[in-house]
């Protein structure tokens, strides 16, 4: 997979601390956020009304990624995320699919297992020749997509406010998403946080901030403790978020 952040607001940390700020000065919002305050104050002050939950003040910052080379059954997951996100994604009607390139993904725990890689590989053959048999038949690539796998990889560009980004990370970033959203999520959260350092205290698994894990069934998470739930705040969970 290739993800990659592509564009973003042009300040984020002076425009989320504009959007603050202005609600409780006399200043309009152009002179706060052309004023020199220091970078430390805005920092401070935006950690302060996120952490009180004030999350409206960053829907202004936006970020633009592109994902490609991932799973169908990957975008799924990706689309379902919704409010304060935008998506396009590669039509299967119009881009036929080059079944003579690498157009599937292949998951690990089936490359590690030589008797499935086999299955799995059989199965690939055998859709991404009836696809070609369908299109030589001419039947449209709308139609003839109906026997693609879910591992048929594609294209997608999204755009993510600073709220809705924050969002996703908390939930596919846990060790309870499925393997490659995780991934996905664990390369924008990188792309984010190596442009602005300052945000990755907010980019983080949603057990973080709480301290505590809402997942039914959490597995053997490495971040929590056998006691009630709670998270091991050490380098453990500075290493799983990261
Ligand atoms: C581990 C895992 C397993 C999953 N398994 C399944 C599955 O088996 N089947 C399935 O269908 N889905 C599954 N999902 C998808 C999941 O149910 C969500 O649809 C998806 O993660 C998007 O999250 P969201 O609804 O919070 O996102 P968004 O819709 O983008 O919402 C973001 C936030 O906005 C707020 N919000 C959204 N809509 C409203 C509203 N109408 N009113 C008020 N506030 C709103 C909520 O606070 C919400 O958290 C799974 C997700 C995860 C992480």
């Amino acid at each position: 997979m290739r993800v990659k952040l592509v564009a973003f607001t042009p300040d984020p940390l002076t425009q989320i601390y504009a959007q603050a700020r202005m609600t409780t000065t006399k200043g309009d919002f152009e002179e706060i956020y052309n004023n020199n305050a220091s970078q430390d104050r805005k920092i401070q002050l935006v950690a302060d009304t996120l952490d009180s939950g004030h999350w409206s003040v960053s829907r202004g910052v936006s970020f633009t990624f592109s994902i490609a080379g991932v799973s169908r059954a990957c975008s799924h997951q990706l689309v379902r995320h919704v409010q304060g996100v935008s998506w396009e994604q590669q039509s299967q009607r119009y881009k036929q699919i080059d079944t003579a390139s690498d157009w599937h993904v292949l998951p690990p725990s089936i490359a590690a297992n030589p008797i499935a890689l086999e299955v799995y590989q059989q199965s690939m053959l055998e859709s991404g020749g009836a696809y070609q048999k369908l299109l030589q038949l001419g039947i449209a690539g709308e139609d003839a997509r109906m026997v693609l796998p879910n591992a048929a990889r594609t294209n997608l560009v999204s755009t993510w406010s600073f709220e809705a980004l924050k969002n996703f990370l908390g939930q596919r970033l846990c060790t309870r998403a499925q393997w490659e959203i995780r991934e996905v999520a664990k390369i924008m959260r990188k792309e984010v946080v190596s442009a602005l350092p300052w945000s990755g205290k907010f980019m983080t698994i949603k057990c973080i901030p709480t301290g505590i894990c809402n997942e039914h069934n959490p597995g053997n998470c490495a971040l929590l403790t056998s006691n009630g739930g709670r998270i091991v705040w050490d380098k453990v969970a500075a290493k799983t978020s990261g």
